[in-house]
């Protein structure tokens, strides 16, 4: 039986090499002439010879009616629409041995933009999905591009010769690489396509009102005021506002449109859209307000939709606009520009995007982008972190969100972005009022919080809890570099603020050595009356700046401590000043914060706070940010090993199926031998279970197991079974097999028999499961475990894919890992096991989506192995369906 495909989820909106968005999408009948069109006009006589192997052959009405048919167990098509019209079509049908043989044809101009790499992405899923192993492609020698085309896109692949063709010929089997691949060209592709809404070389403003406090007309002062880019408004009658030249139509202005910022009236966007998309304009920006939040006519999808058919991309609906230090742009209604600098910031909310931009100038901390995301209709967050990671101005990126956005791209993009430079996520909506507010806010969805932590976590970015946090870790991270560990030493001329500062160091599990005798005495020899030299080193307030500040360099030279914080008082006004300015100018060879209350920003390299405690929080997080930037490189280095793992796996597709086949109750959950013949075939250990309905079956499987077993009945729709006596475990011999049975056959009435288990040795309990969250999709959980995990709450929670690495870390993170590890004279686990099963897991439900709920309760740990004893799971096959590879949002 074929796996269902997702046939909606094909139908996308994709960008190109060029950063133009192209829409694919599977074939209708409709599209008939369309496609013939395509093939009559589209394709010069060349493309059409290395697509049809000969002159430009008549398509009979035959071909095209089949070619216009979608069905997977056969053939299909793929077409990719510009402006409504076919602009390249892939298609495949059924041929022998499980075989499908591709052909493509792409607009000839629209070559060499990665068009046809899409489609056999496309069509490759497609094929798989539907049971195929293979794809074979004839392909004319001289057919370099699509040569090239097969070779690259991440599949196994074989050449022959046949007849003058070369037949390629791709394994399906396997898409790892694939999808490796097609994450690189989406990542790539996406930072081109953000180039003309971040980097524009020309934009204008359409709807600026004579009106100077309205939105339109206080962006075009904005742009006025510094932009070194070309600039102009359009306005029907074609008058300038703010100084910028005024054009009756976006179709008048003399230059090429990078940008075009929209804020017309609700009713005029659709309009304003499509003839910015007629002009040519390469992307657009819409500050108008109220599309999909307020139920209005027209809806976002509309406005991208129309975006796209121009392959435009879109920023917004109900956006405040963006920046870019590089050019001077202000392409915002807030009238504070910050000085340019290194913070990227992405606010899916644009009032505190203004309020943290007013404060970034207030204490003069520079920003290189900054982006109001509005309803991120199409331009998201992970489109903006892919650019933002690759731009050579940004130190580090600040993201204010209330959703994550799509979680399958959120990984792979939050993790390669997060392993270049650090990525800072206020996520709002932890509490449950919050998400409330949320959810009428932007029209977003709020996602439950042990999943976004999970998420977060596994894409190794630095989360913070409050607006101040993120300013903070921002500043930090703008002007020093995160340190190589959690050493710290605390320099200072005031007793107080250092004890303080040293006290939240301990409190963020930072560091705060003793310094060595060789390096006390060079201290002493600066500063003879230093009231203390250990660490923290309290100066006293009669020391001059530029002692404190040789003092600093030469604990910086000392390779002791990895950070230093200057948490000093200021005892004159321009204390401040004094102090920034001889710690600038002796210099500190490691990353520098200084503290001093009451201190103004200023700007320079040193990151300064008002508090102590602020400037540490800020560094502890820097310092757990590149430790574990530093493990995941190192876990990175090591997925070769897991690669060869992968060769050792199971056959995933064959997995669904059986899931999909597996008997259920009415609430979904899976036959218990069922599922437990489906986790020995992924190779998890199970104990030996067997069912009986009557008596003599179950004495007769005792004796077969041998030994000591367990009997558990099977109650339809129980769901703790021992909660209510249906396990009794140290069964031993005939007789108390019987006994068992005949009790459990009067407790419950509706008993379905029994299950035969033999009884694993004592060890430690744990709890492995599983579940799909909707929002950030497949999650695995660690717990303490047995029956009474949920009273314990020890536990967890990881994003999948998880790696052996984080698998071992989240085992040990547990309160109780002692347990594991060895405790009270104990051996410890088989840790390896342990970490074998969670990764197994998280295979299983990244790859068999059909299972939304699985727990593994016990698992058995011992010294020599682990074995699952108890499971259920939860199977929902509507969601079991194959999608593409790549995906947006
Ligand atoms: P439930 O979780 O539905 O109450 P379990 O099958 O998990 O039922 O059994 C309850 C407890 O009994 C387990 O947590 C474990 O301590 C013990 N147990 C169950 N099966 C076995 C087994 N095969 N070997 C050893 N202990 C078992
Ligand atoms: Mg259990």
């Amino acid at each position: 039986m074929p796996v269902d495909i997702d046939r909606e989820s094909f139908l996308r909106d994709i960008p190109l090499e060029d950063g133009t968005m192209l829409r694919l999408r599977p074939v209708k009948p409709t599209d008939r002439d369309e496609v013939k069109r395509f093939y009559d006009v589209e394709l010069s006589d060349t493309s059409s010879y290395m697509r049809f192997f000969g002159i430009r052959p008549h398509l009979s009405d035959e071909f095209l009616d089949r070619l216009c048919e979608f069905d997977p167990s056969s053939h299909i098509t793929i077409v990719g629409i510009r402006q409504r019209q076919v602009v390249a079509v892939a298609s495949y049908f059924a041929g022998k041995n499980l075989q499908v043989e591709a052909a493509f044809a792409v607009a000839d101009r629209l070559h060499s933009n990665g068009i046809a790499t899409l489609m056999l992405e496309d069509l490759a899923a497609i094929a798989k999905g539907a049971g195929w192993s293979q794809m074979i492609a004839q392909t004319m020698p001289d057919n370099r591009a699509m040569l090239k085309v097969f070779g690259h896109v991440g599949l196994r692949e074989r050449h022959r010769f046949d007849g003058g063709f070369i037949a390629v010929e791709m394994d399906l089997g396997d898409d790892a690489e694939l999808r490796r691949r097609s994450d690189d060209r989406d990542w790539t592709a996406t930072v081109v396509s953000m180039q003309p809404l971040l980097r524009p070389r020309s934009v204008v403003v359409v709807g600026a009102s004579t009106n100077p406090t309205s939105p339109g007309h206080r962006i075009a002062a904005n742009l006025a005021d510094s932009y070194t880019g070309s600039m102009a408004v359009v306005r029907p009658d074609g008058v300038a506002i703010a100084g910028l030249p005024g054009y009756a139509a976006i179709g008048d202005v003399p230059f090429p449109v990078d940008l075009a910022i929209i804020a017309v009236p609700q009713q005029a966007v659709p309009e304003v859209i499509e003839s910015c998309g007629r002009a040519g304009v390469r992307s657009v920006a819409v500050i108008t307000a109220g599309f999909s939040e307020h139920g209005g006519e027209t809806s976002d999808a509309d406005l991208v939709l129309l975006a796209h058919r121009y392959g435009m991309r879109m920023l917004g609906p109900n956006c405040f606009g963006v920046i870019d230090s590089r050019q001077s742009l202000n392409a915002t209604f807030g009238s504070r520009r910050p000085e340019p600098g290194g913070i990227a910031f992405a606010s899916q909310s644009g009032g505190l995007g203004i309020a943290l931009l007013a404060e970034a100038a207030d204490r003069h901390v520079g920003v290189s982008s900054f982006v109001s995301l509005g309803n991120r209709a199409d331009v998201s967050s992970n489109d903006l972190l892919c650019a933002f990671a690759e731009d050579p101005d940004t130190r580090v990126v600040l993201l204010y969100l209330e959703s994550l956005g799509n979680p399958r791209r959120f990984l792979p993009i939050a993790r390669r972005a997060a392993a270049v430079k650090p990525v800072v996520v206020l996520k709002a909506g932890r509490s449950s009022a919050g998400a409330r507010a949320a959810a009428s806010h932007t029209a977003a969805l709020a996602s439950d919080d042990a999943a976004v932590e999970a998420l977060l976590n596994a894409a190794a970015v630095i989360r913070v809890d409050t607006l101040e946090e993120l300013f903070d870790v921002g500043v930090l991270l703008e002007r020093q570099s995160a340190p190589d560990g959690a050493r710290v030493a605390f320099v200072g001329n005031a007793g107080g603020p250092l004890i303080l500062a040293a006290d939240s160091a301990d409190f963020h599990d930072l560091a705060v050595p003793v310094l060595s005798d060789s390096l006390r005495d060079r201290i002493a020899e600066l500063v003879p009356n230093a009231a203390s030299t250990l660490n923290p080193v309290d100066l006293l307030a009669t020391v001059s700046p530029t002692a404190l500040a040789r003092v600093v360099s030469l604990i910086g030279a000392s390779g002791e401590v990895d950070a230093i914080v200057v948490a000093s008082v200021p005892l004159v006004e321009d204390d401040v000043e004094r102090v920034c300015e001889a710690l600038e100018a002796v210099g500190c060879d490691i990353p520098l914060v200084v503290s001093m209350a009451g201190a103004p920003g200023r700007p320079g390299r040193l990151p300064i706070f008002k508090y102590g405690e602020a400037a540490v929080s800020a560094l502890a997080r820097a310092v757990r940010w590149n430790t574990e930037r530093q493990a995941r490189l190192a876990d990175d280095a090591d997925t070769t090993t897991t690669t060869t793992a992968l060769l050792d796996e199971p056959d995933w597709i064959a997995v669904r199926r059986a899931v999909r086949d597996a008997p259920c109750d009415d609430a979904g959950w899976m036959e218990t031998a069922r599922l437990f013949e489906m986790l020995r075939s992924i190779r998890l250990p199970t104990t030996v279970t067997e069912t009986a309905s009557t008596a003599d079956d179950a004495v007769v499987i005792a004796t077969r197991i041998a030994g000591t077993v367990v009997l558990k009945a099977n109650v339809p729709g129980l769901l703790h079974k021992s909660d209510v006596g249906a396990v009794i475990l140290g069964l031993q011999g005939d007789e108390a097999v019987r006994e068992a049975y005949e009790t459990f056959r009067l407790r419950f009435p509706t008993m379905n028999g029994v299950d035969i288990q033999a009884q694993a040795p004592a060890g430690s309990e744990l709890l492995i499961g599983a579940r799909q969250d909707p929002s950030c999709g497949p999650l695995v959980v660690v717990a303490a475990g047995g029956v009474e995990a949920e009273l314990l709450g020890d536990s967890k929670v990881l994003a999948a894919p998880v790696t052996p690495a984080a698998a071992r870390a989240a085992l040990l993170g547990l309160r109780t890992a002692r347990r594991l590890t060895g405790f009270r004279g104990s051996s410890p686990v088989d840790l390896d096991a342990l970490v074998r099963v969670v990764v197994r897991v998280s295979r299983l439900v990244e790859l068999v989506p059909e299972i939304v709920e699985l727990d593994l309760n016990p698992v058995i740990a011992a010294p020599n192995g682990a074995v699952i004893v108890d499971a259920r799971a939860r199977v929902d096959v509507s969601r079991g369906v194959v999608g593409p590879v790549r995906t947006t949002g």
